[in-house]
C-alpha cells in the first residue's frame, strides 16, 4: 500500500538554511510537494536561535552575524525577514586591554609605543593603499626590520593562540592558507566585516528559516531520523520501502548517509558555556576573543547583537574541543588528509546514486557563511533541479 511519504517526488533531508531554501525553491518555482525530514523538534539547523530565559535571543551553536557582498542572497533572504541594523565588531584581550580585531592602526597605536606607531603606520601607508587588508605573511620576511617585527607581533599576540586553541593543533600543522589570510587593516575601520549588507534578522534567524519553509508545497516531519524512512542501497534509495524514483535532496553529514563505510570525518567541536551576568553590560563589543590567556577563545555577549533593555545580560564562553561522534557536535571540517581521502571516498559512492544531490555544509564537508549557504542552494537549484 501507498503510504502519503511515497508520493512525494522531491525530498529533502535537513531542516536548516540549505535545505529550507532549497524545498522553498522546489516549492515555489516548479510549483511542486516537497518534503523536509528533520532529525531534531524544530528547523533552524546550526542557525537556531532562541529567546533565553532572561529574555535576550541568543544563538545556541554560536554568534551567527549575516553579512554578504551578494545582492541576490540579501534580497531572497529578505522576504522572509525584516532586518535589525548590525555591524559586528571584535576586541581581543591582549596584555590587559581590549584592542580591535582585526589587528589595524587603533590596535597598533593601543600595543605599541605611539613613535613606534606612527613609524610603522608611514611605512605600511608608503607600500599600501590606506583602507586594504594586507595578510601578515606578505611581510613576515620583508627586508623591512619594523615591519617584519609587526607581521610577527601580530603572529604571537592575535593569531598563533587563538589558532591553537580553536584547532587543537599548531597553526604550522593547519595550513598555510590559514596564515595567508591573517589580516592587517590599514585603517581605523573596526568593523569585522566590510560587506555592503549585514543585519541580523529581526525576528531572529529561526523565524526566518520557519518562514522560508512556510510555502503550502512544503511539508515538514520533525523529529525523525532519514534513516527511520530513507534506504540506500546499490545505486537505487527507498522511501519508506519503496523504490524512490523522485530527487533526494540531502544536507545531514555524508559520512552518515553511508553509514561511516570509510570512518568518521574529522571535525572540530565546541562546547558553550552560558552565563547570566547582574550587570547591564558586560563586555564593550558582542564578541571578545581570548588569544593569549584561558582555555575558552572567545566570549559573546548577546545584548550587543539583539539590544534589551534589561539590568542583567547573557554571556556565552566558548570552549573548542575534539569532536566525538555521539558526544558532542561536528562545527567545523578539519582538513587533515585522511578526512579528505575518506571524504572523496564518499563522494565518489554518491555518484552511485543519480536521484542524489548533496548540498550544505555537512553533505559536502566545508565550512560555509550563510551567505555561501543561500548562493549554493540557489545555483544547484538552478544547476540540478531546474
Ligand atoms: C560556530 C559557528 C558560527 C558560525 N557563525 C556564522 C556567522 O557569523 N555568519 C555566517 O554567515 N555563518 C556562520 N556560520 C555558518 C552557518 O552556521 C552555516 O552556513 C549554516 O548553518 C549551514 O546550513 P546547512 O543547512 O548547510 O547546515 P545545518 O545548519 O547544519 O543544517 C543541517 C540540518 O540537517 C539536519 N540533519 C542532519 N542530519 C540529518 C539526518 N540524518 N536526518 C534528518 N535531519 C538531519 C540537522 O539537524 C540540521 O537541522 C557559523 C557556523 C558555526 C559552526
Amino acid at each position: 500500500m501507498m503510504s502519503w511519504i511515497t508520493e512525494f517526488e522531491y525530498v529533502v533531508v535537513g531542516g536548516g538554511l540549505a535545505g529550507t531554501i532549497i524545498a522553498e525553491h522546489i516549492a515555489r518555482v516548479l510549483n511542486k510537494k516537497v518534503l523536509i525530514i528533520e532529525r531534531n523538534l524544530v528547523l533552524g539547523g546550526h542557525c537556531y536561535d532562541y529567546v533565553h530565559e532572561s529574555g535576550i535571543r541568543v544563538h545556541k551553536y554560536g554568534p551567527h552575524l549575516f553579512h554578504t557582498p551578494f545582492k541576490e542572497v540579501w534580497e531572497y533572504l529578505s522576504q522572509f525577514t525584516e532586518w535589525d541594523y548590525y555591524q559586528h565588531r571584535v576586541m581581543g584581550w591582549i596584555d590587559g586591554k581590549y584592542v580591535p580585531i582585526p589587528f589595524n592602526f587603533n590596535t597598533l597605536y593601543a600595543l605599541l609605543p605611539t613613535e613606534f606607531a606612527r613609524r610603522l603606520e608611514s611605512k605600511l601607508l608608503e607600500k599600501y593603499d590606506y583602507g586594504s587588508r594586507i595578510p601578515i605573511k606578505e611581510f613576515m620576511d620583508a627586508d623591512d626590520e619594523d615591519l617584519r617585527f609587526l607581521a610577527n607581533f601580530v603572529y604571537e599576540k592575535i593569531f598563533y593562540g587563538y589558532t591553537s586553541k580553536q584547532w587543537g593543533r599548531k597553526p604550522e600543522e593547519i595550513s598555510a592558507d590559514v596564515l595567508a589570510r591573517v589580516p592587517i587593516v590599514l585603517s581605523r575601520d573596526d568593523r569585522y566585516f566590510n560587506d555592503q549588507y549585514q543585519g541580523v534578522p529581526k525576528r531572529g534567524y529561526t523565524t526566518m528559516i520557519r518562514n522560508i519553509a512556510t510555502h503550502k508545497n512544503i511539508f515538514v516531519l520533525l523529529n525523525t531520523h532519514h534513516k527511520e524512512l530513507i534506504k540506500l542501497d546499490n545505486g537505487r534509495i527507498y522511501l519508506d520501502g519503496q523504490e524512490f524514483k523522485g530527487l533526494l535532496i540531502y544536507t545531514g553529514s555524508i559520512d552518515d548517509l553511508f553509514d561511516y563505510k570509510f570512518g568518521h570525518l574529522p571535525y572540530r567541536s565546541l562546547r558553550f558555556r552560558w552565563q547570566v551576568v547582574h550587570e547591564k553590560q558586560f563586555q564593550p563589543v558582542a564578541q571578545v576573543n581570548f588569544p593569549l590567556e584561558y582555555e575558552y577563545t572567545r566570549i559573546t555577549e548577546y545584548k550587543h547583537i539583539h539590544p534589551l533593555d534589561v539590568p542583567y545580560t547573557v554571556v556565552a564562553y566558548e570552549f573548542p574541543e575534539e569532536y566525538e561522534y555521539g558526544k558532542n557536535l561536528p562545527f567545523y571540517p578539519l582538513f587533515t588528509e585522511g578526512g579528505q581521502e575518506a571524504y572523496l571516498k564518499y563522494q565518489e559512492l554518491a555518484k552511485k546514486y543519480k536521484n542524489l544531490i548533496l548540498l550544505g555544509r555537512l553533505a559536502e564537508y566545508r565550512y560555509y557563511d550563510m551567505d555561501d549557504t543561500v548562493k549554493r542552494s540557489m545555483e544547484i537549484f538552478e544547476e540540478k533541479i531546474l
